[in-house]
């Protein structure tokens, strides 16, 4: 059984266009720190991936560390701020943002380096800016990873300017879908990863002017400005930048696709006359990016009877040490009505999910669906 893919948001094929990149790259030795003319090579194409990258941010070349993932870029951010600020250190966020924030700002405050301020959520999945803050550090997502909801990013921008917080901002998901520019987006970092663009897994980033305001957390060499000690992998990260560059150019076929896709599966479950609720479907979200839960099923019963069928999605809950775990962004929004985010399922096609393969997961969801309590 040919299996139909349909979580992008979780991770992405290498473009085939890239993968003969790496290949031949990774053919050669490269160590960019090494004085040596094989060295200076590397520092070449390195220097020149660092510069295409910040150029697709709007950010000079020395504003951008490569760090292996976007999880370390989050880590880097915000441990390397706290060590970096004169205590206290409070940090603005909220139960949206990815476990890479969430409990890494949850372990900085179990040790007494950080103090926590939780933004509420709201049913639209947005989290509620305050007015004023005395935060140093304020951390909203740009796209929630669950919903695709987009945060109130002109809010962020604002508060941050008025309070002189840092503004961490994790674009993982919105990066290459969203038109941007760093510095009009008005964040001081920003952080992504190459395997949610179709580049490689094991490499991403972290960029913007508010470097300048964190400690190195990997310590050794001098590489990445010291912002970052050790090698760098100069084939992955020539991949990476192609990436962002094929995701920039072909932004908007590859969205209206997606918005496609998405309009069909909408519209042949509204036809089938069939009771769910659409996530985080009311404001502005990212294209193809469905959260769904119908009554009286569980996403985690859902996702097991689609991937018996051959189709792969993911639930807004999972099964952590035999005991279901819902998703702590998906209960903020939903604290009234619990199995709302129990019953949640992640529908995520990607640029080239053929149109007959999100056609046949409407009919197996459907027909899933339509016998209660039976998937
Ligand atoms: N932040 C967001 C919003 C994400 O969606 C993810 C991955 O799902 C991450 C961070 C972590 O990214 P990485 O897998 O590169 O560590």
């Amino acid at each position: 059984m040919k299996t139909v893919y349909l979580d992008y948001a979780a991770t992405t094929p290498l473009d085939e266009r890239i993968a003969p990149l790496i290949l031949r790259e990774m053919a050669h030795p490269a160590n960019a720190s090494s004085v040596h003319q094989t060295g200076q090579r590397a520092r070449g194409r390195l220097e020149e991936a660092r510069t295409g990258l910040a150029a697709l941010l709007g950010l000079p070349p020395d504003q951008v560390v490569f760090t292996s993932s976007a999880t370390e870029a989050n880590n880097l951010a915000l441990r390397g701020f706290c060590e970096a600020t004169s205590r206290p250190v409070k940090i603005l966020t909220s139960q949206l943002e990815h476990s890479c924030i969430r409990s890494t700002a949850e372990r900085l405050a179990d040790r007494g380096a950080a103090e926590l301020q939780l933004m509420a959520v709201g049913e639209d999945g947005r989290a509620r800016l305050p007015e004023t803050t005395d935060a140093s550090l304020i951390c909203l997502m740009a796209a929630q990873n669950e919903t695709g909801v987009i945060q109130d990013l002109e809010g962020a921008r604002r508060l941050a300017e008025n309070s002189g917080a840092l503004w961490h901002c994790d674009i993982t998901q919105y990066f290459g879908v969203e038109p941007l520019n760093v510095p009009e987006l008005g964040a001081g970092l920003v952080s992504f990863s190459a395997h949610k663009i179709y580049g490689p897994q094991g490499i991403g980033c972290l960029a913007g002017p508010g470097l300048k305001r964190i400690a190195p957390q990997l310590t050794g060499g001098p590489q990445e400005g010291e912002h970052r000690a050790g090698t760098q992998p100069v084939a992955l990260i020539e991949g990476f930048v192609e990436a962002a560059k094929l995701a920039v150019a072909e932004r908007s076929q590859r969205r209206s696709h997606l918005r496609a896709l998405e309009s069909l599966l909408l519209g042949r479950l509204r036809e089938a006359g069939l009771p769910f609720f659409h996530n985080g479907g009311n404001g502005a979200r990212l294209p193809g990016f469905l959260n769904l839960s119908f009554p009286g099923f569980t996403g985690a019963d859902l996702v097991i009877a689609l991937d018996a069928r051959g189709f792969s999605v993911s639930a807004g809950s999972a099964c952590a040490t035999g005991v279901m775990e819902t998703s702590p962004a998906l209960a903020a929004m939903f604290s009234q009505d619990p199995t709302r985010a129990e019953g949640a399922l992640r529908i995520t096609p990607g640029k080239d999910t053929p149109v007959e393969a999100m056609e046949s997961f409407a009919d197996v969801l459907i027909q899933l669906v339509s016998r209660p309590n039976k998937a």
